[in-house]
């Protein structure tokens, strides 16, 4: 690990324009791993560019750092990146736009996913619980100084990666890194009520509809929000709440399944599981990816029913090998 982070440290000495890329339907992880780079490489005085070609969602939008550092992908286009890192993306296709760039540089790709592809010219992939622990490893090596902004902003994607601190992914370095982060000066209060405190009536609203539609089939709850129920509350569909984690928190429920539509007939599919069920397995065999307790994909399908059918039945399937 320490050889993989001195030889990415080798490739930012080399260069002066870096490019710092996320990943599409950014997530606080990936936003709070984007900045943390973005302003850590700004102080050691880089011409740094962070990007996400993707519409950042207005709960993130608001936290502080956001809308002034990172940029959409027609901003990158006349920046001469000499290198480009990207941080929590697990395969080419979910850095959007951003990867026909990898022709024209030197790539690093910093990740937590166990099913990253190693799309970089150097690939540090690692098991952390956030890729924003990650940076803070790279951002301590390269000494740069962490002040109240960049404890928080770091913070961030530590604690929305766990679900605050409860998932199982929450070792004991997640809590060694977020004293660390709270000595600096990180304020996790700041972050608990923008996150998790700032819901807007719309979204609970949808929820009602949400439940309505919520299926059972053994120990697999799952429902859907389509662009139509989206419309009825006025939300727009880069706002979408997913609601999957709390189809999980069901008694009984070991995994959770949310299919919301994103773009019409396009269906993005968050799987959560509880104990035991490797839900990534699923994503991958739908073209997606993630971690044993929570992964994605995205399909298109003029056909909601047959897809939630499709998803359900691979799953029991593949709890029948656990047996
Ligand atoms: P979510 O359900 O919150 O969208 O994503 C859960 C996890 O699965 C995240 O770690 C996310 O990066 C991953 N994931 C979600 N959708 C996709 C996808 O389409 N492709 C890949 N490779 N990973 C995904
Ligand atoms: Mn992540």
């Amino acid at each position: 690990m320490i050889r993989t982070i001195e030889s990415i440290i080798g490739e930012i000495n080399k260069v002066k324009n870096i490019l710092v890329v996320g990943h599409i339907m950014p997530d606080g992880d990936d936003i709070s791993s984007v900045l943390s780079l973005t302003m850590g490489l700004e102080k050691l005085g880089k011409n740094v560019r962070g990007v996400i070609d993707w519409e950042i969602p207005g709960y993130l939008e608001e936290f502080p750092y956001v809308k002034e550092k990172i940029k959409s992908y027609d901003c990158i286009k006349e920046f001469p990146a000499e290198l480009i890192i990207s941080v929590d993306a697990s395969s080419p296709d979910r850095i959007g736009r951003v990867y026909d760039h990898f022709k024209f540089a030197r790539s690093v790709v910093i990740d937590h996913h166990a099913t990253n592809t190693y799309f970089g010219n150097i690939n540090w992939v690692d098991k952390f619980g956030a890729t924003a622990q990650m940076v803070l490893r790279l951002n301590k090596m390269l000494e740069i100084e962490y002040d109240k902004d960049l404890s928080t902003v770091n913070l961030l994607g530590i604690a929305t990666d766990t679900g605050f601190f409860k998932y199982s992914n929450t070792d004991a370095t997640i809590f060694k890194d977020v004293a660390w982060l709270v000595d600096k000066g990180g304020d996790i209060g700041f972050i608990s009520n923008m996150i998790l405190e700032n819901k807007p009536y719309e979204h609970l609203m949808l929820y009602k509809d949400f439940l309505d539609e919520m299926r059972f089939d053994d120990n697999i709850a799952y429902s859907h929000i389509t662009l139509d129920m989206l419309k009825k509350y006025k939300i727009p569909p880069k706002d979408s709440p997913s609601f999957v984690g709390e189809l999980r928190s069901i008694k009984g429920v070991e995994v959770a399944i949310t299919f919301s539509e994103a773009e019409p007939n396009v269906y993005h599919v968050s799987m959560r599981s509880k104990n035991w069920f490797d839900v990534s397995k699923v994503a991958v065999h739908f073209g997606g990816g993630g971690h044993p307790r929570a992964a994605g994909f995205s399909k298109e399908t003029s056909d909601l029913k047959k897809l939630e059918k499709d998803v359900v039945e691979t799953i029991k399937l593949l709890m029948e090998s656990y047996k």
